[in-house]
């Protein structure tokens, strides 16, 4: 970073100058602590920026530059963390979407064996009908018969 530069109206068409700009405080190493004015665009994701930069601070001052490392050290253990938590985020997110997924499929295989199961059961209603009928049909036409035997036989016992 250079040590100061005067207003800057980037290709975006913002201003940046201190009027404009933002109050920042670096965590770099050798100038760890060090409030600066920055272009209020700057970001790494972020090609609005322009250069605009400004130290509101003189340097680090020592004991500042003695704990710089051990703040970064902290730093990098936090940011190790969040990666962590992020990696357990994403797989807990992924369990839960397969967990779904198969519950879905679940619903669905339930849903088929329901409509099965119906399906059976209107089945065995219409053998259960065809039973009865056969009987009665089965139980009737010996006693038709015979009525009608004995009928016939009757008639041919009459005189004539
Ligand atoms: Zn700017």
């Amino acid at each position: 970073m250079s040590e100061s530069s005067n207003y800057y109206s980037s290709t975006s068409g913002h201003l940046c100058d201190l009027d404009h700009c933002a109050l920042k405080t670096s965590l770099k190493l050798h100038t760890f602590d060090r409030r600066f004015y920055g272009c209020h665009y700057w970001s790494l994701d972020d090609d609005r920026a322009c250069k605009f930069f400004k130290w509101l601070d003189t340097n680090t001052c020592p004991r500042g530059t003695a704990t710089t490392p051990i703040v970064i050290e902290k730093f990098k253990k936090l940011e190790h963390e969040v990666e962590v938590a992020n990696e357990e985020l994403k797989q807990a997110r992924a369990m839960e979407e397969a967990a779904f997924e198969r519950e879905k499929v679940a619903k669905r295989r339930a849903e088929r064996v329901k409509v099965g199961r119906k399906i059976s059961e209107e089945k065995a209603e219409k053998f259960k009908i065809a039973l009865v009928l056969s009987c009665v049909m089965f139980g009737v036409l010996p006693i038709l018969s015979s009525r009608l035997g004995e009928v016939r036989s009757r008639q041919k016992c009459l005189p004539e």
